[in-house]
C-alpha cells in the first residue's frame, strides 16, 4: 500500500539529483538507480555494478539520504548496493550460497561417473573479487569449435619482418606440438597485430589439418575465469579440471586479463604445469612479456618465459602494404596503389584498423558500384583520418575526463587512491595512451611522476573493464569521441 507513496517519493528524489548534479552526470551515473523498495525504516536502491554503486555512494549517498528523509521522514537509512541477480552484487558468501544450477546443457556428454566434487573443492578460496564476475553457467567443458575464426589461418596471415619470428615459432609448434624449446609458446604484443590469428591458425592448423586429430582447448584468459567460476557455481570444478588437463594443447589468449585474479591464476598455474609435465604444449599470448606483466605471480611468469617467448611488433609500412594487397586481392577487389600507399601512411596504429578502413572502401565500393578512387577514401574514410590526424593532448585528455567525472583536475596527478578518483585516472591514462603517441613513461609523468608501470596496468585494467561492463565502456567511448571531435 506503501509502494505507490514510495514510487512517487522516488519519482521526485530522482528529479531533484538531476536538477542538481546536471545532465551529464545524471546521465552517466544516476538515471541507472533503481527503487527495489523499503523495509522498515531503510530503503533500498540498487545499481548494475560495483563500480557504479562505489562511484554514486561515495559521492551521492549521503545527498541521496538526505532527499529521502526530506520526502519521507520515516526513511532513516538508504542502502545502495548492486542489483542482485545481476552477478556483479553477489559478495562471496551470498555467491557460493547460490541454488543449486540448472542440469548443464551438454550434460549428455558427460562421463556417467563423473566423480563427485569434493566437499571442500566448492570454491573454497575464491576471492571476492570473483564476484564482480558476470554470470556464466557454461559448459565446464571448453567449446573449441565455436571459439575459431574461419578466416584465422596461416595462408592468411602476411608475413614481413614485424611478424616473421612468431609466425614461424607458430608454425613450428603446429607442426610438431611439444618440441623441446617451443614449450610453452608464449605469443606477446599490442592490440590488434596478429596474436589471435596466429593462436587460431595454429588451432587450426591441430585439429584440421594433421592426420593425427590433436585435442585443443583454445581460450581467452577471461573465458577461463569465467568457466572456471561457473565451474566452481555449478560445483563442476573437478570436472573442469579434468577436462583441461584431459587436451593435448592448451591455448590461452590474453593473459594479460587474469592480473588481480589470483585464484583464476593458480588453477591456470597448476593446470599448466600439470599439462607441461604431461608432455602437452601450451601456447599462451598477452599484451607484454612475461617479465612485464607485473601483476601476475612471479612463478608464473618464470615458467610462462621458459619455452619460447616471440613478440610481435609493431608494423611496418611495407607490412601494411603486404596486408592491404592481400586482403584486397581476398575479397576480389582492385584497389589502386595510390590508395593503398595513402592508407598505409595514415593507418599505423595496428592491422585491425587498417583492415576495418579497407573493409569500408570495399563495402562503399560495392555497394554504390563504383572503383575505389583517392576521393572516395578520402571521403569515405573521413572520420578515421580525422581521428588519426588529430593531435590530442594529455592536458586536454585529463581536463575532459575529470569534467567528466567531477573530480578535481589535480587528481589527475595527486597520490590520492580511492576508488572514485583513481578509476577516472586510469581511464585518462587509458585515453592518452589510445589517442595520443606518447610513450608509458611520458604519460606515467604527465600523471604526478607515476610509473610507466602504474599506465600499463591501467590500460589493461581499463579495456578489461570495458569488455566487462556495457555502461563503463558506453561512457569511455563517449569520452573518446568526446575528445576526437
Ligand atoms: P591481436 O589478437 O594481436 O589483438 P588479431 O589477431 O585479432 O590481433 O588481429 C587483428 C586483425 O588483424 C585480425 O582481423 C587479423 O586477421 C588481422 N591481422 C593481424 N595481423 C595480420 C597479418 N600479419 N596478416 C593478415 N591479417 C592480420
Ligand atoms: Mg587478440
Amino acid at each position: 500500500m506503501e509502494q505507490p507513496d514510495l514510487a512517487a517519493q522516488w519519482t521526485r528524489i530522482r528529479a531533484r539529483l538531476q536538477g542538481e548534479v546536471g545532465e551529464v552526470i545524471y546521465r552517466t551515473w544516476l538515471r541507472q538507480m533503481t527503487l527495489s523498495g523499503m523495509d522498515g525504516d531503510e530503503v533500498t536502491v540498487t545499481l548494475p555494478t560495483r563500480f557504479i554503486r562505489d562511484w554514486v555512494s561515495s559521492r551521492y549517498g549521503d545527498r541521496i539520504s538526505a532527499l529521502w528523509q526530506n520526502e519521507n521522514p520515516a526513511v532513516r537509512r538508504v542502502d545502495i548496493r548492486v542489483e542482485s541477480g545481476n552477478a556483479s552484487s553477489v559478495g562471496l558468501t551470498e555467491s557460493l550460497a547460490l541454488p543449486a544450477v540448472e542440469p548443464r546443457r551438454t550434460a549428455t556428454h558427460l562421463a556417467p561417473s563423473a566423480p563427485n566434487p569434493r566437499p571442500g573443492d566448492r570454491g573454497s578460496q575464491v576471492p571476492a573479487s570473483y564476484a564482480e564476475i558476470a554470470e556464466e553457467r557454461a559448459d565446464p567443458r571448453p567449446d573449441l569449435a565455436a571459439a575459431l575464426d574461419p578466416r584465422f589461418s596461416f595462408e592468411g596471415f602476411v608475413v614481413g619482418k614485424p611478424n616473421e619470428f612468431a609466425y614461424a615459432c607458430a608454425r613450428r609448434v603446429a607442426a610438431q606440438p611439444s618440441s623441446p624449446g617451443f614449450n610453452p609458446l608464449f605469443l606477446y604484443g599490442g592490440v590488434g597485430l596478429g596474436k589471435t590469428h596466429l593462436m587460431h591458425a595454429v588451432a587450426w592448423e591441430l585439429t584440421d589439418r594433421t592426420d593425427r586429430r590433436y585435442s585443443v582447448a583454445y581460450m581467452s584468459a577471461e573465458k577461463f575465469m569465467y568457466r572456471f567460476i561457473a565451474a566452481i557455481r555449478s560445483q563442476s570444478t573437478m570436472e573442469f579440471k579434468e577436462h583441461l588437463r584431459s587436451v593435448d594443447v592448451l591455448m590461452i589468449d590474453d593473459l594479460q586479463f587474469l592480473i588481480g585474479k589470483d585464484n583464476t591464476q593458480e588453477e591456470f598455474f597448476h593446470t599448466f604445469n600439470y599439462l607441461v609435465e604431461a608432455g602437452k604444449q601450451i601456447v599462451v599470448s598477452a599484451d607484454k612479456s612475461p617479465s612485464d606483466l607485473s601483476g601476475l605471480e612471479h612463478r608464473l611468469r618464470t615458467r610462462l618465459g621458459c619455452g619460447m617467448v616471440a613478440d610481435l611488433h609493431t608494423t611496418t609500412y611495407e607490412l601494411r602494404i603486404s596486408i592491404l594487397e592481400a586482403k584486397a586481392a581476398r575479397a576480389g577487389i582492385s584497389i589502386p596503389v595510390k590508395v593503398m600507399e595513402f592508407l598505409a601512411h595514415k593507418i599505423t596504429s595496428n592491422v585491425r584498423e587498417l583492415e576495418g578502413a579497407l573493409n569500408r572502401l570495399i563495402a562503399h565500393a560495392n555497394l554504390f558500384g563504383r572503383s575505389v578512387t583517392l576521393e572516395t577514401a578520402h571521403e569515405v574514410l573521413h572520420d578515421i583520418l580525422k581521428a588519426h590526424d588529430r593531435r590530442v593532448t594529455i592536458e586536454e585528455i585529463q581536463k575532459k575526463v575529470a569534467e567528466h567525472y567531477s573530480i578535481r583536475l589535480t587528481d589527475m596527478s595527486s597520490a590520492r587512491r580511492a576508488r572514485a578518483v583513481a578509476r577516472p585516472r586510469q581511464v585518462a591514462m587509458f585515453l592518452a595512451k589510445q589517442l595520443t603517441s606518447r610513450s608509458l613513461p611520458e604519460i606515467g609523468r604527465k600523471f604526478g611522476n607515476r610509473d610507466h608501470t602504474t599506465v600499463m596496468h591501467a590500460v589493461s585494467r581499463v579495456s578489461e573493464l570495458m569488455q566487462r561492463d556495457g555502461n563503463f565502456a558506453e561512457d569511455v567511448e563517449l569520452l573518446r569521441r568526446l575528445l576526437e571531435s
